[in-house]
């Protein structure tokens, strides 16, 4: 959620987010702690949510008077500088579950996509193998419906749990969802707090199988030991973005401490300091140049907040 230009008194959030019980509540924390970019200003207020409690407590708070922003765990967003003006929460605590019930598991959104294909792997089901190396926690990946080698995860979804802003949850089925390539929309905007996802059985032998090929294409193709935030663009239908990046030579084009992967050009790597206005400069020429050229309008693939 991001409300611009709202009238609000820090003094009286302040007030309101210290006295929710057991809450750890951070006030100035730098986002740079936070994302896989490790860049990014301070949040005002930095919330770690334990419970469903302290989390309606702080909707309570702040909406709508105040920006809320939900962090999994940062691997596909770039904070500016200037940081965020509002409140940013991090689900934990028993919201951070994860069940087996047969060919389903149910999982909280904080849980990380790795914890869950290895949970699957140990009980011979499959389905997510797919995603083996894409960092993040599940409410970030059925967020952006994120995917790889033609799979995404909300085709794994039965039913998906969100909470929305005046604290009511609902329980969407897999047919109430809109969703596509990286993105996915509810009928209401809120938090997603856990997911029954469904898979197959299978022998654990196919599932590692897959799972190492998928890791192996991984680490040939994808600068996975730098701080990126995945790939920077989507596809333009029908295109390869990269193609189009690489038809302009952007690949190792460096802004101060941020460039081009040499190895994937749409990956933007944090490879010497970078601030996240670095990195912003290079998403922005990577446009202006795309839009000159083929007159085609690129799309970021990750979630750039506080810019203008
Ligand atoms: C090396 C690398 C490789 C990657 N490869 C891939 C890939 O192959 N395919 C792919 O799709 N992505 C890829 N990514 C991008 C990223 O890992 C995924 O999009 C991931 O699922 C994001 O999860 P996160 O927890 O880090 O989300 P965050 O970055 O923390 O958040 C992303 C968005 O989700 C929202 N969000 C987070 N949690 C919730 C919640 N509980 N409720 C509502 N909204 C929420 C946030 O508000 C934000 O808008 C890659 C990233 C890296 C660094």
């Amino acid at each position: 959620m991001n409300i611009k230009n709202l009238q609000y008194n820090n003094t009286d959030i302040s007030e309101n987010l210290k006295s929710i019980k057991n809450l750890i509540l951070i006030t100035d924390e730098p986002l740079s702690k936070h994302t896989s970019y490790k860049v990014g200003g301070n949040a005002d207020y930095f919330c770690i949510v334990k419970n469903l409690e302290q989390l309606r407590k702080i909707f309570d708070a702040c909406y709508p008077k105040y920006n809320i922003f939900i962090l999994g765990d940062g691997t596909n967003v770039l904070f500016s500088d200037e940081g965020y003006r509002g409140v940013v929460i991090k689900l934990s605590g028993e919201l951070n579950k994860l069940k087996i019930l047969g060919n389903l598991i149910k999982v909280g959104s904080p849980v990380s996509l790795s914890s869950i294909i290895k949970k699957a792997l140990e009980n011979k089901l499959s389905g997510l193998e797919f995603a083996w190396g894409i960092p993040g926690t599940l409410g970030g990946s059925i967020s952006g419906n994120s995917g790889t080698f033609g799979s995404e995860i909300c085709d794994l979804i039965k039913n998906v749990k969100v909470c929305d802003y005046n604290g009511k949850i609902h329980n969407f089925s897999s047919n109430q969802l809109d969703y596509g390539y990286r993105y996915c929309k509810f009928p209401i905007n809120g938090v997603i707090l856990e997911a029954d996802l469904k898979f197959k059985p299978s022998s654990r032998k196919e599932i590692e199988k897959t799972m190492k090929k998928n890791m192996k294409w991984r680490r040939k193709y994808q600068p996975i030991e730098s701080k990126t935030a995945g790939s920077v663009f989507k596809n333009p239908e029908g295109m390869s973005v990269a193609k189009l990046l690489e038809s302009i030579n952007l690949k190792g084009k460096a802004i101060n401490g941020a460039r081009f992967s040499p190895k994937h050009i749409n990956f933007i790597e944090n490879f010497n300091n970078a601030k996240a206005k670095d990195i912003y400069d290079l998403v922005e020429l990577a446009k202006e140049l795309i839009y000159n050229k083929f007159k085609i309008i690129l799309e970021t693939e990750i979630k750039l907040i506080g810019f203008n």
